[in-house]
This record gives C-alpha cells, sequence and structure tokens, in this order.
C-alpha cells in the first residue's frame, strides 16, 4: 500500500460542489489502495477577505493576530472536506497544522516549517483513515500559531510528504500542469511535461505563482516526487523532478515575471570601502529584502547605488534610510515606482553564451527598455516598466520558441 499526499489549492476548494469533486477524487486515490493526506487551502478568496477585513481594521495590523486571522480560512474547508469523505462512506479526520504536529520558526507571516512530528498524523493513517490538514500553517516551539507566507499551502504538502516518506506528492490546482509562462496572461504558453527542481525553483522564486518557492526547495532536498496537475481536469500533469527531460532541445524552459517593483537610488554614496556594507546590513537588520544591486563604481569621493525592492517595502525602506543618514553618509535618495521583473529561466543556459544578449537584443527590438539586470547560471532577469512587462513576456516566449505553434 502506498501513500499519496494530495494537496487542492483555494479554487479547487471554492464552493461545496469543488469541495464534494476533490472528495471524489481522494476516493478514487484510496480505491487505488493508496493512504491519503490530503493538504487544503482555504476556500476561493476567502484569505484576501480575510486580509481586507482586517486592513479595514488597522493599515497596519499586528503580526501574530493577522495570523490568528488568517489560519481559520483552512479551518473551515479541513471540516467541510472531512464531512464529505464520511459522506461518501470514508473515514477521515481534519488536523490543523499544531495538531498535524507542523513545528516553525518564531515567525509571524512567513515562518519556515523547522520539524514535522508526524505520530498524529501515522497513528490516524494506521487505523484506516484519511487525514486531512490544513495548509500553510503552523505552531512555534512556544505554542505560537504561524503562517508559511502566501500560497504556503504547497509547502505544507511537500513538507509532510518527506516527513511522511510518501510516495508522491500531487498539487492540485486551477491550471493543468507548469507551463512556460502564465497561461492566464499569455495564451501561447504551453504545458511542460517536466521541470527540474532548481528550473522550477529559479521559476517560482521570480513570480510563476503556480507552486512556494518553498514548497519547491522541500522537493529537492528530501527528493520527494511533484506533480502539478488539474483538479478538474484528469489528465497528466507536469512532474518536477532531478532532470527534466529536455523537450526539442529547448535552452530556455519558462519566462517569469513579477510587478510591484521598485529601484530606490542612493545619491552621493561617500565612497569608503564599508559604505556598501554599512547600507545592506542596515537594511537587512530592519527585514529588507534587497534584490539586483547596481553601484556605478568611480574615482570620486562619492557614488551612486541603485536597488531593488518590492513596492510594499519601499515606505519602510525609506524610513530606515533616512533615519541613518547621517551614518550611512549620502546626500539623497530616489525612488522609481511602476516596474516589473521579467526573467527568463532554463538549465540549458550554462552552455549556451549568449542568451542574455539575444534576450536584451529582442527586448531593444520591441523598444523595451531595460533598467535593471541580474543573471545566474540559469537565468537572466530584466527590469522593465510595468507596462512593458506582458509585451517583454510575449516577446521573448515567442523569440526563445517556447509558444505552442496554433
Ligand atoms: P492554488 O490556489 O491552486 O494554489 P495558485 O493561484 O496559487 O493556485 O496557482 C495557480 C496559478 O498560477 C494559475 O492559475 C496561473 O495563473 C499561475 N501561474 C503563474 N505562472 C505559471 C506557470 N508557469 N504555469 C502554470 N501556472 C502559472
Ligand atoms: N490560503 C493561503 C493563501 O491564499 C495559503 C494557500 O492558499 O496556499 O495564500
Ligand atoms: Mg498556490
Amino acid at each position: 500500500m502506498g501513500l499519496i499526499v494530495q494537496k487542492f489549492g483555494g479554487t479547487s476548494v471554492g464552493s461545496v460542489e469543488r469541495i464534494l469533486n476533490v472528495a471524489e477524487c481522494v476516493k478514487q486515490e484510496t480505491e487505488r489502495g493508496n493512504n491519503v493526506v490530503v493538504v487544503v487551502s482555504a476556500m476561493g478568496k476567502s484569505t484576501d477577505q480575510l486580509v481586507k477585513l482586517a486592513k479595514e481594521i488597522s493599515p497596519q495590523p499586528d503580526k501574530r493576530e493577522m495570523d490568528m486571522l488568517l489560519t481559520t480560512g483552512e479551518q473551515v474547508t479541513i471540516a467541510l472536506l472531512s464531512m464529505a469523505l464520511n459522506q461518501k462512506g470514508l473515514q477521515a479526520v481534519s488536523f490543523t497544522g499544531w495538531q498535524a504536529g507542523i513545528v516553525t520558526e518564531p515567525v509571524h507571516g512567513n515562518a519556515r516549517i523547522t520539524k514535522i512530528d508526524t505520530v498524529a498524523i501515522e497513528s490516524q493513517i494506521s487505523v484506516g483513515k484519511v487525514v486531512i490538514v490544513a495548509g500553510f500553517q503552523g505552531i512555534t516551539e512556544n505554542g505560537e500559531i504561524t503562517t508559511l507566507g502566501r500560497g504556503g499551502s504547497d509547502t505544507t504538502a511537500v513538507a509532510l510528504a518527506a516527513a511522511l516518506k510518501a510516495d508522491k506528492c500531487d498539487i492540485y490546482t486551477d491550471v493543468t500542469g507548469v507551463f512556460t509562462t502564465d497561461p492566464r496572461f499569455i495564451k501561447k504558453a504551453r504545458k511542460l511535461l517536466s521541470v527540474s527542481y532548481d528550473e522550477m525553483l529559479e521559476l517560482a522564486n521570480l513570480g510563476a505563482g503556480v507552486l512556494h518557492p518553498r514548497a519547491v526547495e522541500f522537493a529537492k532536498n528530501y527528493n520527494v516526487r511533484l506533480e502539478v496537475r488539474s483538479s478538474m481536469e484528469k489528465i497528466e500533469g507536469t512532474v518536477i523532478e532531478g532532470e527534466a527531460t529536455m523537450e526539442q532541445n529547448l535552452v530556455v524552459r519558462g519566462v517569469a515575471f513579477e510587478e510591484e517593483i521598485t529601484k530606490v537610488t542612493v545619491l552621493g554614496l561617500a565612497n569608503s570601502l564599508t559604505s556598501l556594507s554599512t547600507i545592506f546590513t542596515t537594511l537587512a537588520g530592519n527585514h529588507i529584502n534587497v534584490d539586483i544591486i547596481i553601484q556605478s563604481t568611480t574615482e570620486a569621493e562619492t557614488a551612486n547605488l541603485s536597488f531593488s525592492i518590492k513596492t510594499e517595502d519601499l515606505m519602510e525602506t525609506l524610513r530606515v534610510l533616512e533615519d541613518n543618514k547621517e551614518s550611512l553618509n549620502y546626500e539623497q535618495l530616489d525612488a522609481e515606482n511602476k516596474l516589473a521583473k521579467v526573467s527568463i529561466v532554463g538549465s540549458g543556459m550554462i552552455s549556451n553564451p549568449g542568451v542574455a544578449a539575444r534576450m536584451f537584443e529582442v527586448l531593444a527590438a520591441n523598444n523595451i527598455q531595460v533598467k535593471m539586470v541580474s543573471t545566474s547560471e540559469i537565468k537572466v532577469s530584466a527590469v522593465v516598466e510595468e507596462k512593458n512587462m506582458l509585451k517583454a513576456v510575449e516577446v521573448l516566449h515567442e523569440a526563445f520558441g517556447l509558444s505552442h505553434s496554433a
């Protein structure tokens, strides 16, 4: 008898009909002779609605209370799904994160899973029950409820699959697999049969919301067999594994994009050996995530430094830089909003020089100005104006041979 972890996202459990459909899918898996652990998200857009409620009360709600609020969304779904399975004649039991033994670091809003005590789940499996676990949540060693960051139910599922040594983890969602780019925006996007862990990790980190980046990290570290597939259509999905099969020898496998990027420029920064480290240590100390960094090196006494952040972090970034103006020793700050990051990803890039050059050529030919650039062995990212983002994705998708022909 095998063990399968199935995860169903918000849209897939968005109504009573859909929950009944999920129950049917779980039932079929048990009929194939497998034990099943199911992880679910909150119904439909209910997490967004909870966030909205909180924001109506306070612009910056207390993070602990926010976690207390958001974790209720998943609790609704686990109970309803358990009832639906009972109706279909299956024995089931629902667990919140802490009941499932999911322990996290003491961080509210974006906690990492540190340990999973699987005793409670295993004892229920051993008496033949389907175990349903609330995604996206855990508990600290001190008994505080935490969340794993938006989209974190994927991570709950993969981490459980790793801890339970499951044979497979199936992520059921509202698309039929991982595509060459977001099929909701680019109609010519093609479904990939397989993607490597490394490529998927880059795509997820660079904005492809189909999988939570930490879920891919877990899958890679613990070698979890992962498949992204549709909860509506019974067709093959996309397998995420060590080495992906190369389809058509493509160098680029996918295009990811992310909006709401801001470029911050620090003008007239004193040109000392330690000025860079002081700025980035100060920002990191205030939990501000800096992405791309550009410094114009000059022989002069001062230099200019630019870096990109998420726009939601702008206020905090400016506050930190202004509060520390004297010690950081700069003249002026400037911020450019309404930017986006477009990235091409593919492990074939390692052995193919000229991919970045081709990317810039294509963007230039379409009159798209590149504001910042960053590269790694398997990706090139370009920051462009937000208004050019989808155009950039479309032309790159086409130029690197990713579009389907129909
Ligand atoms: P769930 O609620 O099931 O977790 P999500 O909305 O988090 O679903 O993720 C699925 C969505 O991810 C799709 O509807 C699609 O718009 C988006 N997406 C972004 N990039 C990709 C991609 N490369 N392949 C497939 N889907 C993608
Ligand atoms: N419900 C949470 C969210 O909307 C977690 C998840 O769906 O993965 O972000
Ligand atoms: Mg998701």
